[in-house]
């Protein structure tokens, strides 16, 4: 497999190459192009896949494909973690191929950190939203935010989501975001209560398995 394959433009190209990886993990090459034809994707992946890249890069080109956000406007992109450690990681991956290379605004959003600077960054404009469940969920209570532009939402390591108590939270974050939006479900392992989630918050998925 080649990153070829997948026809990014030259600046993605350009930042992949600096990035020194040679070639498309396992993951990216069979989630990509199907995130790329706007699938629905449950990949079944640990850390250490390359999983962040597979379903950030294709949410890079769908968020270049809408309408730029206006103020007031909520995120078109969101990724929910189940920590702080990993929301900020995946952040720092938002930060390097979206904003360094298109210009796309972000900010994370995680239990632990200020909700004042938080809601600060909000209102300054996110495209890309990474964020802890709970945290999120404190935040469109108080307004800082809201879902009505998501139309691209990824669930990382839900099966660790799931672990540490936030299924209400993810459910009801789903639940509030549009029906035809776009759904990516990463777990690293497939259980019933994983395909019961997947079930209500994706339609017609593709299992990928690492
Ligand atoms: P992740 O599973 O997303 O946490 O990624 C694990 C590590 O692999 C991160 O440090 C990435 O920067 C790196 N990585 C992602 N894609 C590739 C690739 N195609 N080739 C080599 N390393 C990669």
């Amino acid at each position: 497999a080649s990153f070829a394959h997948f026809n990014f433009d030259e600046l993605l190209m350009k930042a992949i190459r600096k990035s020194e990886y040679t070639q498309p993990t396992p993951i990216q090459a069979q989630a990509i192009p199907a995130i790329l034809q706007g699938r629905d994707v449950i990949g079944i992946a640990k850390t250490g896949s390359g999983k962040t890249a597979a379903y950030l890069w294709p949410m890079l080109i769908h968020v270049l494909d809408q309408p730029r956000q206006k103020p007031g406007e909520g995120p078109i992109g969101l990724i929910l973690a189940p920590t702080r450690e990993l929301a900020q990681q995946i952040y720092t991956e938002v930060k390097r191929f979206g904003t360094k290379v298109y210009n796309i605004s972000t900010t994370c959003c995680a239990g632990g950190g200020s909700k004042y600077e938080q809601t600060k960054a909000l209102k300054e404009g996110a495209e890309i939203v990474v964020a802890t469940p709970g945290r999120l969920m404190d935040l469109i209570k108080s307004k800082a935010t809201n879902l009505q532009r998501v139309t691209f939402l990824v669930l990382d390591e839900a099966d660790r989501m799931l672990d540490l108590g936030f299924e209400p939270q993810v459910r009801s974050i789903s639940g509030h975001i549009r029906p035809d939006r776009q759904t990516l479900l990463f777990s690293a392992t497939f259980k019933k209560k994983i395909e019961r989630l997947a079930r209500d918050a994706q339609s017609d998925p593709i299992r990928i398995v690492q």
